[in-house]
């Protein structure tokens, strides 16, 4: 990269990276334009809709450690101070933006050996981990009274939290608009160093940088989509205080809690590419699962089913490239909120000259 900083700078995606690198340079003072396919305000599941809305917001570096790696876990305790730091710089909202009540892992009683199998795997991955405790019937009462009172053993991973995100997603939003970002939506791009490709032609920058997620894909060929489908559902019947992981030979199921009585239940994990509607199967297996966690669930209302793609690596392991005049980052897979931190701090530090990139060992690979 030249040694001036940019002054104009094309962010491509107003997805989860999109929206917080434009919301951090914007702020530094440099003018950011945001290129979005689609709606910069999606309200409603829509084809093509950022995986950010989608997802269930966990910030979960020991659950995930579990299926992926030490990198990922140590990317995610970044994120468990930063996602704070950088909502303390938002206006205060009547909801919480982020919860910090840690999670539950839970099995049944056949089910145990799953339980044990998910400890061993952490301990593989980190290895002396003290991060969890073991819970027994009483703890899981205590943390979760409103949980079916036949879960006799559990692990409570007290550090993990969660993003409201979807009102994350609108809050910052907002503020991009507040501070002067130029907004370009419905405006599919393409990038190039230096310069952004629209339908209507070309345009310069100083610096381009690809947050397109799966967009991006005819450019990034080793890119793929990962299909997850998620059930939303409101009661107010039962009361949960942190997300709730249940163990399972053929499915895992989280259910999160999500402000006014809602809570969302994902999520399907399936080597496809297919946008369409949640399947029938998958909606009775969520659906089935959630009712033995408790069948206060029973009569939830079902208010939204939604399906996305997460766009991943063949490793699933995220990517930051930095180019003269293009920086893309991409594959956050199933961890954008658990990484979305290391990733922004490490463009960060590339464009601010930053001597030691954050996270370079993991993130910038060609
Ligand atoms: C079911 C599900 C559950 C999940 N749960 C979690 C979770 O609990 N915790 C967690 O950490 N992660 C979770 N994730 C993962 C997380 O959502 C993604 O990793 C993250 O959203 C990726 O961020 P991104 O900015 O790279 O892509 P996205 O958020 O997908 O944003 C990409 C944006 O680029 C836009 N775009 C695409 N093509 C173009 C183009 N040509 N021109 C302009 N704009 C374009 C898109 O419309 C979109 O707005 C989940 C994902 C799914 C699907």
């Amino acid at each position: 990269m030249t040694n001036t900083l940019p002054t104009t700078i094309a962010v491509a995606g107003a997805g989860l990276l999109g929206r917080l690198l434009a919301w951090q340079l914007q702020k530094s003072d440099i003018q950011v334009t945001l290129f979005e396919s689609g709606s910069f305000t999606p309200d409603t599941p829509q084809t093509n809709r950022a995986a950010a809305f989608t997802a269930a917001g966990m910030v979960a570096p020991l659950s995930e450690a579990v299926v992926s790696d030490e990198g990922v876990y140590r990317m995610g305790i970044f994120a468990l101070q930063q996602w704070p730091a950088w909502f303390a710089q938002l206006p205060a909202t009547t909801e919480p933006l982020f919860f910090n009540n840690g999670s539950l892992v839970v099995a049944h009683h056949q089910d145990t050996s799953e339980l044990e199998q998910f400890e061993r795997e952490l301990g593989f991955v980190l290895p002396g981990c003290k991060g969890y405790q073991h819970v027994n019937q009483h703890d899981i009462h205590q943390l979760e009274p409103d949980l079916h009172s036949n879960f006799h053993t559990g692990l409570f991973l007290s550090e993990e939290g969660h993003v409201n995100n979807r009102e994350f997603m609108r809050l910052i939003g907002d503020e991009l608009l507040k501070l002067g970002t130029r907004i370009r939506e419905f405006s599919p791009v393409e990038t190039y160093p230096g310069k952004i490709v629209t339908e209507a032609g070309e345009e310069y920058f100083d610096l381009v940088i690809d947050c397109r997620g799966l967009g991006a894909k005819k450019q990034l060929r080793n890119l793929r989509g990962v299909r997850g489908e998620t059930l939303h559902v409101e009661t107010k019947e039962i009361h949960l205080q942190r997300p709730v992981r249940l163990m399972h030979p053929r499915y895992q199921l989280y259910v999160v809690p999500k402000p006014n009585h809602r809570f969302m239940i994902g999520a399907t994990q399936i080597e496809s590419e297919d946008r369409s509607p949640m399947t029938l199967q998958s909606s009775l297996e969520l659906s089935s699962a959630l009712y033995t966690l408790s069948p206060a669930f029973a009569e939830a209302r079902i208010i939204e089913m939604d399906t996305n793609l997460r766009p991943a690596f063949m490793d699933n392991l995220p990517k930051v490239d930095v180019q003269d005049g293009l920086i893309v980052a991409n594959g956050l897979f199933r961890h954008g909120y658990l990484l979305a931190p290391a990733v922004v701090e490490n463009v960060l530090a590339h464009i601010f000259k930053k001597p030691e990139a954050v996270f370079s060992a993991l993130l910038n690979q060609h």
